[in-house]
């Protein structure tokens, strides 16, 4: 599913730009266009899903494939051992702002905790 007025359905139809540094069937992978570390990574399925509220059972390969793409870019960028954050917002309170599920990956810092 595609949805026409959806800013990351639109750069994986590569309808806009992106730096795209992963690819497979089920997910894409690309730079965050203001990034809050050093390597800040939006991975991001395919199919449109708005939010994690709209997940259902047959999500969940989709999903955990984003954390495997996660496991991999960290991994590649050098920062795995060091560590590394994983982020998904889910609507207004948390943040939110795309509304087609992604992952953040966020490394190359320390981050501390709770978030803002
Ligand atoms: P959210 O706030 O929904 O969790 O995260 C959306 C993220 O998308 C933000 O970190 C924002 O910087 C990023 N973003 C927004 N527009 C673009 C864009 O056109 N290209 C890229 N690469 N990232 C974007
Ligand atoms: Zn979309």
């Amino acid at each position: 599913m595609t949805e026409s007025d959806c800013l990351f359905c639109k750069i994986i139809a590569d309808e806009i730009p992106a730096d795209i540094i992963h690819e497979s069937p089920d997910a894409i992978a690309f730079r965050d266009i203001n990034p809050q570390a050093p390597t800040h990574v939006l991975i991001v399925p395919r199919r449109h899903i708005s939010t994690i509220n709209d997940l259902d059972e047959s999500d969940t390969d989709a999903v955990g494939q984003l954390f495997l793409a996660a496991r991999n870019i960290a991994r590649q960028e050098g920062f795995a051992e060091d560590g590394y954050r994983v982020t998904m917002n889910c609507n207004a309170a948390a943040g939110q702002t795309v509304f087609h599920i992604h992952l953040h990956l966020l490394g190359g810092r320390n981050f501390t905790w709770p978030p803002g």
